[in-house]
Formats: structure tokens, sequence, C-alpha cells
């Protein structure tokens, strides 16, 4: 048992939870976050990849969203330049666009003016020419020309990595694979008794906290009347603060130069061609489910992956000879408006019940903004004091490039990143997962060392091995199928 009063316990560990453990750490505070699963198990390692202001929010009139979001795309980017990369985005005009070009050049100037000295760089018209020049593959029927505009795309699963390597070098406590189990208020001490277990040994860590935060993504819902039920038995379910939808990408070989490419689809709706580590990222969808998400809510749906491999065809008329070499899904918290999720704000919002104070909403590039407002309003319940962000100076700690030998990657990211199992090192530790082979001889020569830090016996290997190639090959199997139909 822990004698240290921690100011806050955070539940969840995607960029919000992180950012926020961060941040407090940094203020001093002591903090500890126990994430249920892995590290960046849910929607934070399945985004477009892009540090954005988001286009399209200009259409609704967020200025003042889209403003802050471009100035973080600037810091996060300053955070970890090598994590964050500027790239040149085509947004393709043709005939009979909802979009013409006087708008879109409107939108382009509007969105470079919102980013103020951030902009990477200024946006231009290009014919349909020099459209080409620039990405010979775009279906060259209709084409009237393109703007073209800077965005910043980032590795989702390594930034998620280096916040939390920051927070845990500023003091912050991370436990992985833990859960609540238990939560008693004390009040004659202003705190709370709580019980946290390891999930693979069931061993039960007891502290003190004085607040908890509920960063847990599109299960907050979920979190939230659990916790409250723990520190006020018999007290009715809070509202919902959620409406999750799901958003599913395939992964291409790089069907671009190099460029990005924005466009409506034909529904009206934003298609994203991302390029990221030599591959192409199409993407998404937007699914209204359930709060909290089931599994079958969190997996790809067969006509998801049609539907963007129709409408990627469409822009670039090679995909439709290629196959594509992934798909992934995740599940948005996205606050709960009146709107369908489409035009639901990606604005963020704080609930406070008593001790427990939960996040819900915004985007992966307001991290910061996001953290910053929650640990202010624990900074005025604790009495404390919130240390601003010098983000200029302080670059996040980096991991092992991809280029180190698999072994050596494997005890890296095992010994200083949390990493217990094939799926984290693969898929959120390194870019393993978007090799030809899709990881499975990094895989193999992981398990090794997996086995040898974790003291597994061989069948514990072999279980691990075999869970990841049979994950695999169920996901190559949903894209066939699904694609077998289109
Ligand atoms: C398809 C898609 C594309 C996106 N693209 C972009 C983009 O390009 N740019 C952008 O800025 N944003 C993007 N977003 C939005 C962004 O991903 C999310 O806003 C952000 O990642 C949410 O982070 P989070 O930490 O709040 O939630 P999550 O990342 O979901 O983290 C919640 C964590 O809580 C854990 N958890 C759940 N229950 C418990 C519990 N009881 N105890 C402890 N832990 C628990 C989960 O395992 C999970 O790790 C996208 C989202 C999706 C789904």
């Amino acid at each position: 048992m822990s004698t240290s009063v921690n100011d806050l316990l955070v539940l969840g560990g995607g960029v919000t939870g992180l950012a926020i453990a961060r941040l407090a750490a940094r203020s001093g505070w002591p903090v500890v976050l126990a994430e249920r699963d892995d590290i960046g198990h849910g929607a934070s390692t399945a985004t477009s990849h892009m540090l954005h202001g988001g286009l399209r929010y200009l259409e609704h009139g967020r200025f003042s969203l889209v403003r802050e979001a471009l100035s973080e795309r600037m810091t996060v980017s300053r955070l970890a330049p090598s994590l964050a990369r500027p790239t040149r985005f085509l947004v393709p005009l043709r005939k009979g666009d909802r979009v013409g070009p006087l708008r879109l050049r409107a939108a382009l100037a509007l969105y470079d003016l919102l980013a103020g000295r951030a902009a990477p760089s200024p946006y231009v018209m290009a014919d349909a020419r020099q459209a080409l020049a620039l990405e010979p593959g775009l279906e060259r029927e209709g084409l009237r020309g393109a703007g073209v505009y800077s965005d910043v795309v980032m590795d989702d699963a390594r930034l998620n990595i280096a916040v939390a390597r920051d927070a845990q070098a500023a003091g912050a406590r991370i436990l992985t694979r833990t859960e609540l189990v238990a939560a008693r208020p004390d009040a004659s001490r202003g705190t709370i008794h709580v019980e946290l277990r390891e999930r693979g040994s069931g061993e039960v860590t007891s502290l003190e906290t004085r607040l908890i935060v509920n960063a847990t993504g599109a299960w907050s819902d979920r979190t939230r009347a659990t916790v409250l039920g723990m520190l006020q038995p018999g007290a009715p379910d809070p509202p919902r603060m959620l409406k999750p939808s799901r958003g599913t990408h395939l992964v291409y070989p790089a069907l671009t130069q190099g460029h990005g490419l924005v466009t409506l689809a034909a529904d009206g709706r934003v298609l994203f061609v991302v390029p990221f580590a030599g591959r192409s990222l199409v993407g998404t969808t937007e699914v209204e489910v359930q709060s909290p998400p089931s599994d079958a809510d969190r997996r790809p749906h067969a006509d998801e992956i049609r539907y963007l491999a129709s409408e990627v065809a469409r822009l670039v008329p090679a995909a439709a000879r290629v196959h594509p070499i992934a798909v992934y899904a995740g599940v948005r918290p996205l606050a709960a408006a009146e709107e369908g999720v489409g035009e639901a704000s990606r604005e963020h919002r704080i609930a406070i019940d008593g001790a427990l104070l939960t996040i819900v909403g915004g985007k992966y590039t307001t991290f910061r903004r996001m953290a910053e407002d929650l640990v202010v309003r624990a900074a005025a319940l604790l009495k404390r004091e919130v240390i601003p962000h010098d983000d200029y100076s302080d670059p996040l700690p980096l991991s092992l490039p991809d280029s180190a030998s698999d072994e050596a990657f494997a005890e890296h990211a095992i010994q200083h990143e949390w990493a217990r199992s094939l799926d984290d090192l693969v898929r959120r530790r390194s870019t393993r997962w978007l090799a030809n082979d899709r990881g499975l001889s990094a895989a193999r020569a992981m398990t090794p060392v997996l086995a040898r830090a974790l003291g597994w016996d061989a069948s514990r290997e072999k279980d691990e091995i075999d869970r990841f190639e049979n994950a695999l090959r169920d996901e190559l199997m949903m894209l066939d199928r699904a694609l077998a139909t289109r």
C-alpha cells in the first residue's frame, strides 16, 4: 500500500489521458495513470494520421476550432519533428463539383490565414496539367485543376508512446493492462482509496488519490457510471456524454507520388488519401455505434471496405487494380450533440461529478489543449498550480528507429515502452505492421525476446505467435471477402 497521496488517478492511456498525466506530472503533481489494455489501444492508433485544422470544419463555420488545431499542428510538430511531417495535399477540382474553384481558393486562403505564422507553406491553385504533373495517377476525366495546400502527417502510435514516456520522465506512474476494481471515498481525509488490478497477474495495488480523471474515450460513459456507482452507491446513472462513431481505413501500397489527396466522396463525405510509411491510408467512414462500443462495433464492416475501395478508385483509377494490404477501424469518442455523427462537433466536453472529472470529444491534434483545460479545472478543485507547457524547448523522447533490428527494437520497447505482446510491438510501437509480410517475420523474431523478458514457457510463446497469425489471417480474409463482391 502506497502511503503518499496522489493528486490524480487518470483512467485511459489514449493520447488524452497520457497528455493529462504529462501536464499534471510536469506541474509537479503526483499522478498515476491506469490503462486497461495497452497504450493507444483505442482511437489513438486508428486515426487518419493527420495533425490538422480540418478543412471541412470551415464549412461549418467552426473557425476558432480550426485556428486552435492549426496552432497545435505546429506546436506538436515541434515537439516531435521526426513523428510529424509537413505534407502537401491536393484537392482535385472537377466539373460539376459541389465546391468550385472560387470556393476552394477561399477555403484554402482562410485555412492558411487561420494558421498564421504556423503555415508550413502557403496554398497554390494548379491547373489540370500542373495537377497531373504532381500526381499523374489522378482520374483525368473532368479534371479542371487542384488546390494544393499543406498539412501535417503524424505517426499516431509512436506519438502516444512519446507522450507517455515524457509523462513518466516527469514523474507520472504509468500502469498498463490495469483496471480499477474499487474506489471508496474517505471523507475525513478528503481522498479516495482505490484498488487497481493488473489483468494478467491479478495483482492488486492500493493507493489514495484526491481526484479521478476518466479519459477512457469511447468507453467514458460506462466508466463514469461505474466510478460514480463506487463513489456514490445507489446514485442514478449520469446522462450520456458520448455519440461514438466508427471510422475505417484501408491501407494500400503507395497510390501517389508522395502527396496527400482530399476529395468529397459521392455521398458528400470527405475522403483522405494520406501518405504514411511508404503506404497510402485511405479513409474514412462515419458509422454511429453504441456507447460503450461492442467488439463488433470496433471492427471494420464489409460495406465500409467496399465503399472506401470504390471511392478511392474514382479518385485514382489504378487503385481498382490494387488490393489493399490492411484495414483498421477505431471509434471516435465524439461528444453527444443533436447533429448526425458526420456533423458532430469535434470540440471536447468536461463533466465534473464531485471528485470525478470526465473528458470526451476533441481530436488527436488538440491533445495538449484538452489536457490543459482538464488540468486547470482539476487545479481549481485541488487548489494547486499548473505549470504552463514549455513545449518549445523540450522535444518528446524518441523510440528506437524502425531500422533497429527486430530483437533490439523489442528489447527496448519491453524495457522502456510498456510493450507486452506482439501486437504492442508490431502495431503500436513501430510501422512493421505495414511491411509486405505485415510484420510476420518481425513477430517471429520478437517472440523469443518477449518470452525471455516476460518469463513465458514454450506453450505461451506458441500461443502468442498463433494469436498474431490468426488475427492477421482473419483481417486478410475479411478484406478478400468484402472485395470479392465489389
Ligand atoms: C477513424 C478515426 C480517424 C481519426 N483521425 C484523426 C486525425 O487524423 N486527426 C486527429 O486529430 N484526430 C483524429 N481522430 C480522433 C482521435 O483519434 C481521437 O479524438 C483521440 O485519439 C481520442 O483519444 P482518447 O485518449 O480520448 O481516446 P482513446 O484513444 O480511445 O483512449 C481511451 C483509452 O481508454 C482505455 N480504457 C477504456 N476503458 C478503460 C477503463 N475502464 N480503465 C482504463 N482504461 C480504459 C482504452 O483501452 C483506450 O486505450 C480520428 C479518430 C478515428 C476513430
